[in-house]
C-alpha cells in the first residue's frame, strides 16, 4: 500500500510518498512559489533516479503543482510507480480542527464544511489545507482522502487544562481555549516511546517535548495528551525560533500605546521578530545561539538558557500535573540534535528521579535511550515522523 502525504501552505506544498506498513518512503519533495514562478523538488528515495531540484515548472495554482507530483512520481525514466493506481489514499495535514475532530477523518462534503468552519480558528494555515485538498480531489478523483489534524491529538484535554480564565461566554460563543499543536508529532513519538520501553500507552505518563523552530511540551497520561503549552494558537508556551511564547498581555497595551502600534503590528514582533531571534539579536536558528554564545555572545547564551529554562519548568509542571512521570521524550530539530540542550533541561531533576547518561546523550537523529541505566524516569530521543503518522492513519481509515 502507498499513501501521498500532503502538507499544503499558502505558496508551497510538501509532499511524500510511502508505505504506512513498512516506514519505507519511495519519494518526497517539495513545490514552493505556487501561483508565483513554480519551483519543484523531487527526490526519489529509489537507487537509480535522479532528482530535480528546485526546476521551474508552471504552477499557477495547487492543482498543477500536484499534477507535477503526480507526473514525477509516474515518470518513466525517474518515477518510483508504474501508474497512478498504486497511490491508494491521500493523507492531508490539517492543522485546525477545532473541536470537531479528535481524530482523524476520511474527507467527506460534511467534513469540508467543517474544515472551513475551523478557518477563523487558523485564518493563515487552515485555507492553504483546503486548496491543497481541493487540488488534489481534482486532479485525482476517486483516490479516497483523509485529514489528519494537528489539533485533535489534544482534544482529550480535560476543561481545567483547556479552559482560559476569561469571561465563559468567550468559551461557549467564539470557542476561546486552549487547542495545542504538533499533535501528529506528539502522537507518533509518544507510539515510538511505548514500543521502545516495551509497554502499553495506558500503562505510561509521558512528557513528549518538541523542540524545533516551533517547540511545544505535551503531557500525555494513558497514551492521551492532558496538557500542552501550545494554545488557542500556536504562538502560546515555549519562547521559540521567533515567537514569544507565553507573556504578559498588560506588555501589549503598554507597547501598542509608547510605539503606536495597532494589533497587527504587535502580533507582527509577538510571532515574527520575538523568542530566541528577539532576545539574541543574531539567529532564530539554535545552531547559530549555541556557536554565538560560545563565541561570548551573552545575549545569544540568554535566549539559549530561556529556552532550556522554559522546557526544564513544564516538565517539572507536567509530572505534577500527572502525579508522575515514566519517561520524557525529546524530539524534532533541537530534541533530536542538540545534546548540549537535551542536557542542560534534563539534568537537575535528580530530585525527580531523573538521571542522564552523558555518553549515551553524546547521538543525534536516531531512536535512543539517553539516561542512566538506574534512572528512574527514562529520557529518550525519538526522531519525531508526522508524515509516517499521517500514512498510517489514512491507511487505517481507508483499508
Ligand atoms: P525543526 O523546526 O524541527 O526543523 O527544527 C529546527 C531547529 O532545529 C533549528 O533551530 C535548528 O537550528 C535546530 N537544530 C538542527 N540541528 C541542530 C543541532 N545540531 N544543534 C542544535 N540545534 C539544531
Amino acid at each position: 500500500m502507498n499513501i501521498l502525504v500532503i502538507n499544503a501552505g499558502s505558496s508551497s506544498l510538501k509532499y511524500q510518498l510511502l508505505n504506512p506498513d513498512t516506514g519505507v518512503l519511495l519519494a518526497k519533495g517539495l513545490c514552493e512559489r505556487i501561483g508565483i514562478d513554480g519551483k519543484f523538488t523531487y527526490k526519489p528515495q529509489v537507487d537509480g533516479k535522479k532528482k530535480l531540484d528546485a526546476i521551474d515548472v508552471a504552477m499557477p495554482t495547487h492543482s498543477e503543482a500536484i499534477q507535477a507530483v503526480l507526473n514525477a512520481l509516474v515518470d518513466k525514466d525517474n518515477g518510483v510507480i508504474a501508474s497512478m493506481k498504486e497511490i491508494d489514499a491521500v493523507g492531508h495535514r490539517v492543522v485546525h480542527g477545532g473541536e470537531a475532530f479528535n481524530k482523524s477523518v476520511l474527507i467527506t462534503d460534511e467534513v469540508m464544511k467543517a474544515v472551513e468552519d475551523c478557518i477563523p480558528l487558523a485564518p493563515l494555515h487552515n485555507p492553504a489545507n483546503i486548496t491543497g485538498i481541493k487540488a488534489c480531489q481534482k486532479v485525482m478523483p476517486g483516490v479516497p482522502m483523509v485529514a489528519v489534524f494537528d489539533t485533535a491529538f489534544h482534544q482529550t484535554m480535560p476543561a481545567k487544562a483547556y479552559t482560559y480564565a476569561l469571561p465563559y461566554e468567550y468559551y461557549e460563543n467564539d470557542k476561546v481555549r486552549r487547542y495545542g499543536f504538533h499533535g501528529t508529532s506528539h502522537k507518533y513519538v509518544a507510539g515510538r516511546a511505548a514500543a521502545m520501553l516495551g509497554k502499553k500507552p495506558e500503562d505510561l505518563k509521558l512528557i513528549s517535548c518538541h523542540l524545533g523552530n516551533g517547540s511545544s511540551v505535551t503531557a500525555i497520561d494513558g497514551g492521551k495528551s492532558v496538557d500542552t503549552s501550545m494554545g488557542f494558537t500556536p504562538l502560546a508556551g515555549l519562547p521559540m525560533g521567533t515567537r514569544s511564547g507565553d507573556l504578559d498581555a498588560g506588555i501589549l497595551q503598554y507597547l501598542m500605546n509608547k510605539y503606536k502600534m495597532n494589533i497587527d503590528d504587535m502580533l507582527n514582533v509577538l510571532n515574527k521578530k520575538s523568542g530566541v531571534l528577539g532576545v539574541s539579536g543574531v539567529s532564530s536558528d539554535f545552531r547559530d545561539l549555541e556557536n554565538a554564545g560560545k563565541e561570548g555572545n551573552d545575549r545569544a547564551a540568554l535566549s539559549v538558557d530561556m529556552f532550556n529554562y522554559g522546557v526544564k519548568k513544564l516538565i517539572g509542571s507536567y509530572a505534577a500535573a500527572m502525579g508522575g512521570v515514566d519517561a520524557i521524550i525529546f524530539t524534532a530539530g533541537v530534541g533530536e540534535n542538540s545534546k548540549s540542550q537535551r542536557m542542560a533541561i534534563a539534568s537537575g531533576l535528580e530530585f525527580m528521579g531523573v538521571k542522564m547518561d552523558e555518553k549515551a546523550n553524546d547521538t543525534r537523529g536516531e531512536e535512543a535511550v539517553i539516561s542512566a541505566a538506574d534512572s528512574k524516569v527514562k529520557v529518550l530521543l525519538i526522531p519525531t515522523n508526522e508524515e509516517l503518522m499521517i500514512a498510517k492513519d489514512t491507511a487505517s481509515l481507508v483499508k
